[in-house]
């Protein structure tokens, strides 16, 4: 028995190791990665998704605001409790059993606490993965709720593109059972569509039917530098041009960026004497077997003709080793986090458009803020770029928290009005975007979700974001 009545009543439901509530136990889930952090009323884990309801329906007669959390990597402060000690969050963590692969239908259902990473193990023993790549270990379930892009998405989509079916509980208990397992599936309205990407606000995802995808069988990787933003859009338009079904990653590198990784990952080198404005990941990857088509030989000769046509835009091309290159664009954000003062976007803009907006936003800071250096990087196959801006506090000569309240509008508002943007590319809404949710978002889509909030969870106890 605890002093909390509800406490004692979840510990009935869901046994040993189901609620934790002293403040060690708790740390881990009331920290959020890079923002967020608060106190909860305590961390429930349930195990199946008849406990998840019940939680909810204990939750709702008490009217306790919940979080529904995942691995807690998401980057917009929507998976932890604020700072009143009075809201419970909800871990899927132990709600990760079930892996069901049907090798023949291409696809798996799995309990959305599962671990992208497990459900890859257990994938590869079939020879496949579900291809949605990024460098955290997220939940499927959290991965629906932010609708995850990563690396690999101009080839394969994100998760909105890889769902077949859910089954979601909604704030008042109510199961929604939609574990549909057919691609093709034209009958009325897809609910499932509800739950991607709204962070949870909606319902918990305590299983998803997804599409997965062979293991490749070869991969040829690039690193390719170039001296401006138009070049590396030529080489993307080249790729897609002869070699467009193979290509599966086009991540882009600033020399800024590059300079941090170099400076604070002592395991890496240089790959180029003279780091380029940009140096391009190209990944290719194929099922087919190299004995039969050499994806390596295929990238050397697209990017020996590119060198041709683009002169001096290309600097060096090299090929091969792409543990070291992949390494690199894996640590650029903590990197950056050494260097000093971060400002960390996530913005994407019709990608032809990318030249032109990232010249404008090094002129903005070149005029008013001189000390602050753009530091980007990103998915450029995709339009996506983290904008990223470091600077020294003692050159800048002002706290952190007013070179973000002077720059953050500017650059949303230059990438939303002024190249028709988005805020938040793939990292979704949560309490670190929420004031740009509320000024960007049409004033019809916020009724709709009032509307479909209303249904889905008529006490409001999903509401660590406001969508409506
Ligand atoms: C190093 C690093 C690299 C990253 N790279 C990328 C990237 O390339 N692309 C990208 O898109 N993201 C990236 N992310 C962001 C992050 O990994 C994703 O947003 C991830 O999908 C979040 O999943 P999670 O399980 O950690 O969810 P959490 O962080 O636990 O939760 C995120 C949101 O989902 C909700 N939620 C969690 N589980 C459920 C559930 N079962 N049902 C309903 N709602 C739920 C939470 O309430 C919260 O609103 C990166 C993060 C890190 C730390």
């Amino acid at each position: 028995m605890t002093a909390d009545p509800l406490v004692d009543a979840f510990a009935r439901l869901l046994g040993p190791g189901g609620v934790l509530t002293s403040p060690e136990d708790r740390a881990r889930f009331e920290k959020g990665w890079r923002y967020g952090a608060g106190t909860a009323r305590c961390i429930v884990r349930p195990s199946s998704t008849a406990e998840v309801a019940a939680v909810l329906r204990l939750c709702g007669e008490q009217r306790v605001r919940v979080v529904p959390q995942g691995a807690n990597t998401g980057l917009v402060a929507a998976s932890t409790p604020d700072a009143s000690g009075a809201m419970v969050v909800l871990s899927l963590e132990r709600l990760n059993r079930r892996i069901e692969v049907d090798v023949h239908g291409r696809t798996v259902v799995v309990d959305g606490g599962v671990l992208l990473s497990q459900l890859n193990e257990a994938l590869a023993k079939d020879w496949f993965w579900f291809p949605v790549d990024l460098g955290a270990d997220p939940q499927i379930g959290g991965m629906v709720a932010t609708n995850t892009g990563g690396t690999r998405l101009l080839r394969y989509g994100d998760v909105r593109h890889n769902l077949l079916g859910l089954e979601v509980v909604l704030g008042d208990g109510r199961v929604l059972t939609q574990l549909n397992r057919l691609r093709k599936n034209n009958t009325g309205l897809d609910p499932k569509h509800l739950f991607v990407g709204t962070t949870g606000v909606f319902g918990v995802v305590t299983r998803a039917v997804l599409q997965i995808a062979p293991l490749p069988q070869q991969r040829a990787v690039a690193l390719v530098a170039c001296q401006d933003g138009d070049t590396v859009l030529e080489l993307l338009t080249a790729l897609e041009g002869q070699l467009g079904e193979v290509l599966s990653a086009f991540e882009v590198m600033s020399a800024n960026a590059l300079e941090a990784v170099f400076a604070h990952q002592p395991n890496l080198r240089k790959p180029f004497a003279v780091l380029p404005r940009y140096a391009v990941l190209v990944e290719l990857s194929s099922t087919l077997p190299a004995s039969s088509f050499s994806l390596e030989a295929a990238l050397q000769a697209r990017l020996e003709w590119f060198v041709e046509q683009a002169g001096d835009g290309v600097l060096d091309v090299l090929v091969g080793n792409g543990d070291e290159f992949w390494q690199m664009r894996h640590h650029i954000s903590e990197s950056l986090r050494s260097v000093g003062k971060m400002l960390a976007f996530d913005i994407s803009v019709p990608r032809s458009m990318l030249p032109a907006f990232t010249g404008e936003v090094e002129r903005l800071l070149a005029a008013d803020w001189p000390a602050v250096r753009l530091c980007d990087y990103g998915h450029w196959g995709d339009g996506g770029t983290h904008l990223n801006l470091v600077w020294a506090e003692a050159a800048v000569g002002k706290p952190a928290a007013e070179v973000v309240a002077a720059l953050q509008p500017r650059i949303y508002e230059l990438a939303v009005h002024g190249y028709g943007g988005s805020y938040s590319a793939e990292h979704g809404v949560g309490p670190h975007n929420q004031r740009y949710y509320d000024l960007y978002t049409d004033p019809v889509v916020k009724q709709l979700c009032g509307l479909l909030g209303d249904f889905c969870d008529p006490g409001q106890l999903l509401a660590t974001v406001r969508l409506r």
